[in-house]
């Protein structure tokens, strides 16, 4: 079964696109490859088909063989034909697509360095000067030891438990709450590459042709490396150095070694190395590292992502100068041209100086805006809110200036633990949210779980579409003992007056009586235990067609809606917001979504009740002017997009403020 198709994934198939596209294909039992230009290679491996190097506007032939061959290709040349492939819109930006590269990736100089500067890549903007702090850990030499026969099977065996070590601390990066999502596309393209059957294999070629695991590691990675370094295309010639970060790991672990760590890096010390494993940069204390020089390494190694993630200044590719530098006392950096300045003279040091001072500003005037409080010209208060998951989050989003909390997603407390999270615990971090942004409102949103997460101590039936089943309040409902002990443990943290409670996958109003009457009969229970609790408001969220529909009636009964455009569009467009397939239509600017969101907002306003948002959209730089002009009072999205917002919103309300 085969079927050739023309590629229309923007920007081809590499990075994200590339990842998903690959675990689409393993999605299928077949076994399936992409043929391009005579050369075919399975689609299920990562590395291969990077280096097959698809392009937009490319033709390609998928073909597939075994019981679901038909399904495979069919789904497969669909990802091929559409071009937001890959891409998510609403979620978070992958690693890989933070930055636009025209305009993120800094320049060289124009007209040659200036005295006293050296030319390399400008990596990540901005300036620093520091003292050096030099990281060269040892090169790994390949042994070249000569194997006997006997020796070759225990070989690949060490082998094997290296590549399953590194993977094991991959796996734990990946599964650590505190890494930021950009980080965690970072790791999860080198977990890829551990994984990939193509290193694997060609390790073990030469390890059956009697070398040593070690040099058979460096052999097979320098040539999958030199590979990637052919292609035609910046961003895969730099997954080159991402199969070396990945081959050094594992040589580490077959010699038992650690690599060399950037824990006592300086405050503001200008880094300085060879090259940086992208584990290791995103495992470094980042905050401290004024800036980063290395002698390997372009604009778009991962390198120079993190940097530009955390706001770390970067030149790359200085080459072999960088050991000149080693002795140097100060470093100084000019990340957009992508000028090195070791030892700089007094004139430099100043120019330098002023650069990291104006710098600061733009970014102070950005914080200037921490503590504004946008006012529609009606002295309305527009809530520029902040979307959580836990306590741990609490500092950052109240750094940005987050005027309140607008979703607390309390999965997480349910998730984390081996049991159900007892009423206590619930009380204590409901009340300790609250009291931490009071005055401001607090929306904590009941348990928003589906049979496609399930949960330690509730047990969830198989279905067939987890996104039209049993999920959210209506799971809740049916599990009054789970229902009840969230909702006693909210009237009790509401004594701080700021809570307000929501309801999520609201889609009767039938649902909104029943949790009343739940409310009702826990708060009779609290009080005749003698028990001190408060009161809450009762919102719903708007994320089904089914709620905006019934907004009317709805509106009647509670006292906010918060849209949740993640699910609404995934509802009102019949499009998985899971399902790269459908990802094009998952458009939260959709008319359609946009439609529903306005005759939520209408409702809201003919009850006089307050509409907020809460899905991905409220971040929206092209939308939220329009959210503006409907009417809703709340913005409410992750801490790092808040004081943009607020930045934007407050010029729209000054605009119109203005006679
Ligand atoms: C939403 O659906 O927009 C939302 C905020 O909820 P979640 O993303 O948690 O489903
Ligand atoms: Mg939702």
């Amino acid at each position: 079964m085969e079927r050739s198709t023309i590629v229309r994934v923007h920007e081809g198939l590499h990075a994200r696109p590339a990842t998903r596209f690959v675990k689409l294909a393993k999605s299928f039992e077949s076994d399936v490859e992409i043929r391009k230009g005579g050369k075919a290679v399975s689609a299920k491996s990562s590395v291969k088909l990077m280096l097959l190097g698809v392009k937009e506007g490319d033709e390609v032939t998928v073909s597939a063989e075994g019981a679901d061959a038909a399904e495979a290709v069919e789904a497969l040349v669909a990802y091929l034909k559409n071009p937001l492939s890959g891409t998510e819109e609403g979620a978070e930006p992958a690693a890989t697509d933070i930055v636009p590269m025209d305009t993120a990736i800094p320049s060289q100089a124009a007209d040659g360095p200036p005295a006293g500067a050296f030319q390399a890549v400008g990596a990540s903007e901005g300036m620093a000067l520091g003292p050096v702090f030099a990281h060269f850990p040892a090169r790994i030499e390949p042994e070249q030891k000569t194997l006997s026969a006997d020796q070759i099977p225990a070989e690949k065996r060490r082998f094997a438990k290296a590549v399953a070590a590194v993977e094991a601390g991959l796996d734990a990066s990946l599964a650590a709450g505190d890494v930021p999502a950009s980080d965690r596309g970072i790791i999860q393209a080198l977990r890829d590459i551990v994984g990939d059957d193509e290193l694997k294999a060609a390790t073990e070629r030469s390890i059956d042709g009697g070398l040593d695991a070690i040099s058979a590691v460096i052999a097979a990675s320098s040539g999958i490396a030199d590979d990637f370094r052919q292609l035609n295309d910046a961003y895969l010639k730099a997954r080159a150095e991402d199969v070396e970060s990945v081959a050094r790991q594992i040589c580490l672990a077959l010699l038992g070694e650690e690599e060399a760590r950037l824990d006592d890096i300086a405050d503001g010390a200008v880094l300085l190395a060879e090259d940086i494993g992208a584990w290791d940069l995103a495992r470094a204390p980042l905050k401290r590292i004024g800036g980063i020089v290395c002698g390997h390494g372009g604009a778009t190694s991962h390198v120079a992502i993190i940097a530009r993630t955390h706001g770390i200044p970067a030149v790359l590719g200085a080459g072999d100068k960088v050991h000149d530098w080693r002795q140097a006392r100060q470093i100084g950096i000019d990340g957009r041209k992508g000028l090195v300045f070791p030892d700089p003279d007094a004139e430099i040091r100043r120019k330098l100086e002023a650069g990291i001072a104006e710098a600061d500003r733009e970014r102070a005037a950005l914080r200037s805006y921490r503590d504004v409080e946008p006012r529609r010209p009606d002295g309305t208060l527009i809530h520029i809110a902040a979307n959580l998951g836990s306590l741990d989050e609490i500092d950052a989003a109240k750094a940005a200036g987050a005027m309140g909390v607008g979703l607390f997603r309390t999965e997480l407390l349910f998730m984390r633990h081996m049991h159900l999270p007892s009423e206590d615990m619930q009380a204590e971090t409901y009340g300790t949210l609250a009291a931490a942004f009071a005055p401001y409102p607090v929306i904590v949103r009941t348990l928003d779980i589906g049979g496609d997460k399930p949960i330690a101590g509730i047990e969830f039936p198989e279905e067939d579409n987890p996104f039209l089943g049993w999920r959210g309040i209506r799971m809740c409902l049916d599990r009054p003992d789970i229902f009840k002990t969230q909702l006693r443990a909210l009237l009790r943290a509401s004594v701080n007056g700021n809570l307000k409670v929501m309801l999520p996958m609201v889609s009767d109003v039938g649902e909104v009586r029943r949790t009343r009457s739940l409310i009702a009969e826990c708060r009779k229970e609290l009080t005749a235990e003698g028990a001190a609790h408060g009161d809450f408001a009762l919102g719903i969220m708007i994320e089904t067609p089914a709620a905006v529909f019934a907004a009317d009636e709805l509106a009647a009964e509670v006292a906010f809606f918060s849209v949740g455009t993640n699910d609404l569009t995934q509802y009102v467009m019949a499009a998985d917001r899971l399902n790269p397939s459908v990802s094009a239509l998952n458009d939260a600017s959709h008319p359609a979504v946009m439609a529903a969101i306005g005759q939520a907002a209408r409702a809201a306003e003919r009850a006089g009740i307050e509409i907020g948002m809460c899905g991905e959209a409220a971040a929206r730089a092209d939308l939220v002017p329009r959210f503006l002009e409907m009417g809703l009072t709340e913005l409410s999205m992750s801490p790092a997009s808040i004081l943009a917002v607020k930045k934007q919103v407050s010029g729209i309300v000054e605009k119109a403020a203005a006679p």
